[in-house]
């Protein structure tokens, strides 16, 4: 079947069409070597192989499967979300501007804030799920735009589109880190975001077992992602063998995974929604979410794993509702196929998020021992 031809679940289940070309194996076989051969008039003898740290073919496999996922012109795998995400925003120059939607995965806004901190940047933080806010932002000339969609923990979603015009036109480039929807759900390049980034250590993965970070763009020709792959090179960031073939073998259920995550999640917001323990649930999926009609147009197939909830009774009763748990694991991270649930202020206690807010990461198990488990502890 062509390339042109296939669906993303395809493109997923099969590697790209990875296979191990010197047994015939119908797995690709895991290339750890870290330096190759040369003949006697000293020519590499497969040119595009001399140093592990330049590139590597297992990892060259993954990042295939992630190019054709999002329709990009290239990708790049790295050993931590934090690395692909740090690799971009270290192309923004000294005396630069960068504009960061507020309330995001807070590792992102952690790096930014030093980063612009050292290298005499100006940050913005805007809630740029409200247009009018980004708009504002990006009447002075920057040089990054960076937004969530959905946004972790609050499950915002902001317009791409829009952002990307925004961005532009003040001489920005827009990124988007979709690690909360996948490449399944959510294709930000489609929309006109320049570079798309993913933690893969959440649902690309899927199993808890591998740190993995992934950047695409729609130009490969773009300065800005020359200087990511410069980036990359000098630095050094570049994901492990090892865990890029875990990555390749993980992701070839993705497309399955997210699709009943994203079931699991939509009902269990509902009822969590019906439930008079329950303050408010952020997820956009539900048709009462004040970004639900934009998710609608903006992904499809589901509104991913993740959601939010404020418990009634502040710290202590989300505390024990956390604490009665079982079939949900206390554990931070996202996007595995086992569901977790965090409580962010006993995690981030210097963070202005509510004390009475949960994180959920719906995994792949019976909606019923899910439901059952959360209205015990809600009980
Ligand atoms: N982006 C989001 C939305 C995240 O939730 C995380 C981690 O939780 C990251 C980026 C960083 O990814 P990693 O932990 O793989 O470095």
């Amino acid at each position: 079947m062509s390339e042109k031809k296939q669906h993303p679940a395809t493109i997923a289940a099969r590697g790209a069409g990875a296979t191990d070309t010197s047994t015939a194996g119908i797995v690709p076989a895991i290339s750890p070597s870290t330096t190759f051969l040369r003949d006697t008039d000293y020519d590499l003898i497969q040119p595009q192989n001399s140093y592990g740290r330049d590139h590597n073919e297992t990892v060259r496999q993954v990042e295939e499967v992630i190019r054709r996922l999002e329709g990009a012109a290239a990708t790049r795998a790295f050993p931590s979300g934090m690395a692909a995400a740090s690799a971009l925003m270290r192309t923004v120059r000294s005396g630069g501007r960068i504009v960061l939607q507020s309330g995001i995965y807070h590792g992102v806004t952690s790096f930014a804030r030093g980063y612009a901190a050292r290298r005499g940047i100006t940050l913005d933080e805007v809630d740029t799920s409200q247009i009018s806010e980004l708009e504002y932002a990006c009447k002075s000339t920057a040089d990054l735009v960076w937004i969530e969609v959905p946004s972790n923990p609050w499950l915002k979603t902001t317009d791409i589109a829009i952002a990307a015009k925004l961005a532009h036109d003040c001489g920005a480039v827009l990124c988007v880190d979709a690690t909360a929807a996948t490449p399944i759900l959510l294709r930000p390049l489609r929309f006109g975001a320049d570079f798309v980034m993913h933690s893969a250590t959440k649902a690309i993965n899927g199993h808890s077992d591998v740190l993995a970070g992934l950047l695409s763009c729609a130009d490969e020709t773009h300065t800005v992602w020359q200087a990511v792959l410069e980036d990359r090179h000098r630095a050094g960031a570049i994901l492990g063998a090892f865990e890029a073939w875990l990555l390749l073998r993980g992701a070839r259920t993705l497309a399955l995974r997210v699709e009943r995550m994203s079931a699991n999640a939509l009902e269990l917001a509902r009822r969590l929604d019906a439930h008079n323990g329950i303050e408010q649930v952020f997820y956009p999926g539900l048709e009462s979410h004040v970004g639900h009609n934009l998710a609608k147009t903006q992904m499809r197939g589901g509104f991913g794993y993740l959601m939010s909830v404020l418990v009634k009774g502040g710290h202590e009763a989300a505390a024990h509702v956390a604490s009665r748990l079982e079939v949900f694991e206390r554990a931070t991270s996202l996007g595995g196929v086992e569901s977790l649930i965090e409580h962010r202020h006993i995690v981030e206690p210097q963070s202005d998020l509510p004390e009475n807010l949960l994180r959920l990461s719906v995994g792949i198990e019976d909606i019923e021992d899910l439901w059952g488990d959360l209205r015990n502890a809600l009980e």
